[in-house]
């Protein structure tokens, strides 16, 4: 299918034979078990929506806003029908029509304007305890009252002293570089907007592990958030703000660096894949999009692929021992196709012990789904933390911090004691 038929929902419609297929895997209707929350559902009702037989009336929106955009349907599909890029499309109609809630609004306001958002969260640094009891191993904190947005019963990240891309230089260099013929040696980091304000640790854990490697680091940083959030949210004007101020930015220095590694499933892929999808109407800034994507890669697939870092595990003196889980963010194993690498790399160190459905997603599911409708999020969460209880392991792993997010609240909400931390942190833990 090329892309744009990717976006004709009268041919999608058409394409589904109805097999029923992706309805048990899909994180919503296992929830709400109504064959208006299914996949072929959604693409049916967009099918009659494209007809005019649908008007996008409040209950539509409800419908097409209770996704997750977790492409399990996607995954098991005999026709690939690429349900959650369709559901990206409409909830653009969506937000001209409805509009965006003011708190959105306000979120996706400070996504475009990272100087406000460095004082406002140093600010939040200084008063979050006033608000919020902080747990600083397990990253997470409980509001002390309910807040207008959120309720109080919930583990929720919060703002470190200072952000990552305030915290380091634009260069660091390798102290003992080996200059190999035709190679750069040289690697920017894409941190992404919660492992810069929030989850700082795992953007230290990966400079520590490419100072290990002897890689020159590049940190730019004038990086926007990738636009992801508000891509979920149906606010096209600022994913078309991010995507195009990040390519004209990213082509100024691209040819310098080996690649660009991020730590976070849902930055690289919406890089890599979604700024495509968005701009598959603009043919200019799409190809410019497809260079860049060559180059973006998630940490650890590229750190497995093109450095010696699984030896350095191997031959490490640090005794880990731990016992692991890991689970597999739905924007790296089913979108990017990684899901051995991290594995093969903390295995070196730990023990890791299966969960029973790694792929199963863990009910993160945007901002409306976190806000709005976090019941449903709180639903999707639970047979996940009971997953990773049966393993015994001490803690669990996934390269994204919005699975982070929602797995240490689902921990939370069922009493399980079991730590997060991404794949990065554990590596660098790992190292000598
Ligand atoms: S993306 Fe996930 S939640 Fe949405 S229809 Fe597909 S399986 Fe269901
Ligand atoms: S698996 Fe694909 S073809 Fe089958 S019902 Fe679902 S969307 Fe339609």
């Amino acid at each position: 299918m090329n892309i744009l038929d990717k976006f004709d929902y009268t041919e999608i419609s058409d394409d589904c034979v109805k097999c029923g297929k992706c309805k048990p895997v899909c994180t919503i209707f296992n929830i709400n078990q109504d064959e208006a929350t299914s996949p072929r559902g959604f693409i049916d009702l967009l099918g009659a929506y494209k007809r005019d037989e649908l008007e996008l009336d409040k209950n539509a929106k409800d419908i097409f806003e209770s996704c997750f955009l977790c492409t399990n349907c996607v995954e098991v599909c005999p026709n690939d029908l690429p349900t959650d890029m369709i559901i990206e499309q409409v909830r653009s109609d969506i937000a001209k029509k409805f509009g965006i809630a003011w708190y959105k609004r306000a979120f996706f306001f400070l996504l475009k304007h990272r100087k406000t958002m460095d004082i406002l969260s140093s600010l939040g640094w200084v008063f979050q305890t006033c608000a919020l009891k902080l747990d600083s191993k397990k990253q997470s904190a409980l509001p002390r009252f309910s807040l207008p947005i959120i309720k109080k019963d919930r583990a929720l990240p919060f703002a470190d002293k200072r952000s990552f891309l305030n915290k380091y230089p634009q260069n660091i260099l390798a102290k003992d570089k080996k200059i190999e013929e035709n190679k750069k040696n040289k690697v920017a980091i894409f941190i992404g907007c919660m492992s810069n304000y929030t989850y700082t640790n795992t953007g230290d854990s990966l400079v520590k592990i490419l100072k290990k490697l002897d890689l020159d680091i590049f940190i730019p940083k004038k990086q926007l958030c990738c636009g992801a959030p508000a891509y979920f949210t149906g606010d096209f004007d600022t994913v078309d703000y991010l995507v195009k101020k990040n390519i004209e930015y990213f082509e100024t220095w691209i040819d310098d660096v080996d690649a660009i590694i991020s730590p976070e499933a849902t930055c690289s892929a919406m890089i890599n894949q979604d700024w495509e999808h968005y701009l598959h109407d603009q043919p200019e800034w799409k190809e410019r999009a497809i260079t860049i994507s060559k180059k973006v890669f998630l940490a650890t697939k590229w750190l497995e692929n093109n450095t010696d870092l699984k030896n350095l595990l191997a031959n490490s003196t640090k005794q880990m021992n731990a016992s692991i889980t890991y689970h597999d963010p739905c924007h790296a194993k089913k979108m990017q196709g990684v899901w051995e690498e991290p594995r093969e790399l903390l295995k070196q160190n730990y023990i890791l012990t299966e969960m029973s459905d790694s792929n199963r997603c863990c009910g993160f599911g945007g901002v409306t789904m976190q806000s709005e409708k976090y019941e449903y999020a709180k639903a999707a969460g639970m047979p996940k933390a009971a997953m990773i209880k049966e393993t015994k392991a001490e803690i669990v792993s996934a390269e994204c911090s919005a699975c982070r997010m929602q797995i240490t609240n689902s921990l939370y909400q069922a009493d399980v004691n079991v730590q997060f931390k991404n794949p990065i942190e554990l590596i660098a833990d790992a190292l000598d």
